[in-house]
């Protein structure tokens, strides 16, 4: 596997440019909420097109060479920048270059190792953990079942389905974390707020060869203009009769 851009998302090349405001908002139209099963269809079918447009080619953002640093490092995202968690990596990739270096390491040394990520004795003993059950069931080989990969300490549904996403390329479910939580609900795409439920809303009506790229899709967007607090929606291309966000600013 090629060392490269892992989890969340990230562009490998620069989103397309969002259209001005004069030409992204068909302002002189009112939200349209769909109201027949083909309409629905048509909508989600217009966002999948213009979050394509918007971000052609997201991957995830940790960086890793291999399924197991993958699981490692999701891990460590926990609460926790992309961007922390790739500075304290190589070093502890450097430290424990296997799973057996990892199963066998002592959980105060490694939470030392990753302290800087926050909730180090947990993320510790998680990741310790992890490693002894992949060792011990999985003959050292992170499983590429998702019923298998969620008895992995630390590997709870969000971290399985970006590993078995961005890991092994298998659309296992859609990851959803705070991102893709607030911005279903903003396109109205779920009206639930628990992260299994959207997911499983989702997965309904996101066809199954977009699972993976939409996660990183909307993942980027809630780091990008659609943030929690003021969505910057001048800038997004989905700033359309397709999104009728309660809380758009224009
Ligand atoms: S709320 Fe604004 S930024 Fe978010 S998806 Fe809708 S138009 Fe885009």
């Amino acid at each position: 596997m090629k060392k490269t851009a892992a989890v969340t998302s990230e562009p490998h090349k620069s989103p397309a440019k969002a259209p001005t405001a004069r030409t992204a908002v068909s302002s002189a139209k009112p939200p349209v909420k769909p109201k027949t099963a083909a309409e629905r269809q048509a909508r989600i079918t217009a966002i999948l097109k213009i979050l394509d447009q918007m971000y052609p080619d997201v991957t995830c953002a940790l960086n890793h060479s291999n399924a197991w640093e993958l699981l490692v490092a999701t891990i460590l995202s926990a609460q926790c920048t992309d961007k922390r968690v790739n500075e304290v990596t190589p070093g502890l990739f450097r430290k424990y270059p296997t799973i057996r270096d990892f199963a066998s390491a002592s959980q105060d040394e490694m939470a030392q190792d990753i302290r800087s990520t926050g909730f180090f004795n947990n993320k510790a003993k998680s990741v310790i953990g992890a490693a002894r059950k992949i060792l011990s069931d999985f003959g050292g080989e992170v499983p590429q079942d998702i019923d298998k990969l969620l008895t992995v300490p630390g590997a709870a549904r969000k971290t399985a389905n970006v590993v078995l996403g961005s890991g092994f390329g298998i659309a296992s479910g859609i990851v959803v974390d705070t991102h893709v939580q607030r911005i279903a609900n903003r396109l109205d795409l779920t009206k639930e707020a628990d992260p299994k439920k959207i997911e499983q809303d989702l997965m309904k009506i996101i066809p199954k060869d977009k699972w993976i790229l939409f996660s990183h899709q909307i993942i980027h967007l809630g780091r990008g203009p659609c943030v929690a607090r003021k969505p910057k929606c001048r800038e997004c291309n989905l700033n359309t009769t397709l999104c009728y966000a309660k809380d758009k600013t224009v």
